[in-house]
């Protein structure tokens, strides 16, 4: 039987969070089963942003032992590096860039708000991302492509550039098609927006992090701003408490409502509400840390050579064809 192309990347900004585990990992092993699944770790497009990632091969093999943890099994989907197929994925980054009008790139939201938060790094590769995106999705010619939900605009980017190569050059790449990942966002320890690998630490469950840390990290996470006191009633709603806004994802109703009650009457803490969290998010990732631990660096490696094999060949001849339709083999 053969199966429906399904892209998806992760760029390894950093160490995966809960977050990232439950937006997109779960999801990502489910889908394995009923698609053709490609998964790319996106160490190339790392350096829009982090032009010098702390060790960015030891993220790279870190992302693949979580994606393996979770349960991605290299023999049924294709888990590869981005740089495994850097020759190819440039060189038709290259020929998409040329029917890409600029003005339409700068006007895409997400470049106008990472050149607004990082000004010092303006530079020529965050405005082509979108354009490289598209060459990693046109690359193996998959036709559903799992983003989150900010990324469904370079996704709108990527279909443009399919229509208008096609026009060109005749019909050779797919228009994809999104399978938006679960919308939830699990929001920061901070309070502030969501958990997100590139921001601080602190403010995320990591899926690397023992009991005690996590106890730790949620002990200081923000609560209710207005429960100054241990006999004040606290206001135990998804906007009144960012720990009880945390407790909606990872505490079965009963108990959330029990929660509630108590807060409302003050006959239970923040401490005491913290500590049930603690001991919720510790049930993802200690069983997660477990069979991680079973993982080493060899495996992870291993897996990703067996990706890049599978990736090249598709990749290769997504390029001979891309060639001959522009023109360009002539030899
Ligand atoms: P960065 O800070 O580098 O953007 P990130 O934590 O936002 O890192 P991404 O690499 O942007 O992670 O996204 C990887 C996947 O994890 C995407 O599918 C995204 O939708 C999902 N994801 C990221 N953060 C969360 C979150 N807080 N809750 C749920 N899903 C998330
Ligand atoms: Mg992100």
């Amino acid at each position: 039987m053969i199966r429906t192309g399904l892209v998806s990347g992760i760029r390894p900004t950093g160490e995966l969070h809960i977050g990232n585990y439950y937006g997109a990992l779960k999801g990502l092993v489910e889908l394995q089963e009923r698609y053709d699944a490609r998964y790319f770790i996106a160490d190339v497009h790392s350096l829009t942003t982090h032009p010098k990632p702390d060790g960015l091969r030891g993220l790279v093999v870190e992302t693949a032992r979580n994606y393996l943890a979770a349960g991605l099994d290299p023999e049924r989907c294709t888990l590869y590096a981005q740089s495994s197929v850097a020759a190819e994925v440039c060189e038709l980054h290259a020929y998409l860039s040329m029917v890409m009008p600029l003005g339409e790139l700068l006007r895409v939201p997400t470049f106008k708000d990472k050149a607004k938060r990082h000004p010092d790094n303006v530079n020529y590769g965050l405005v082509g991302y979108p354009v490289l995106m598209a060459a990693d999705i046109f690359l193996v010619r998959t036709e559903l492509v799992m983003v989150g939900e900010d990324q469904l605009v370079h996704l709108e980017v990527a279909r443009a550039i399919a229509r208008r190569f096609n026009q060109l050059y005749g019909d050779l790449l797919p228009e994809p098609q999104p399978l938006v990942g679960n919308a939830a966002r699990i929001p920061s320890l901070s309070g502030q927006g969501k958990m997100s690998k590139s921001d601080d630490p602190a403010a995320c469950i990591g899926l690397g992090d023992d009991e005690r840390t996590v106890e730790e990290k949620t002990r200081r996470a923000l609560s209710d701003p207005l429960r100054a006191y241990r006999h004040q009633p606290g206001h135990p709603t998804e906007d009144g408490c960012n720990v009880f806004r945390l407790h909606t994802f990872f505490t079965g109703e009963a108990e959330r409502e029990e929660i509630a009650a108590s807060c409302c009457e003050a006959r239970i803490g923040c401490i005491d509400c913290k500590k049930r969290l603690a001991e919720r998010l510790s049930g993802i990732v200690e069983p997660f840390r477990r069979r991680k631990g079973s993982i080493g660096e060899a495996d992870a490696l291993d897996a990703l050579r067996l990706g890049r094999d599978k990736a090249k060949e598709a990749a290769g001849r997504t390029i001979a064809d891309v060639r001959r339709a522009i023109g360009l083999q002539m030899l």
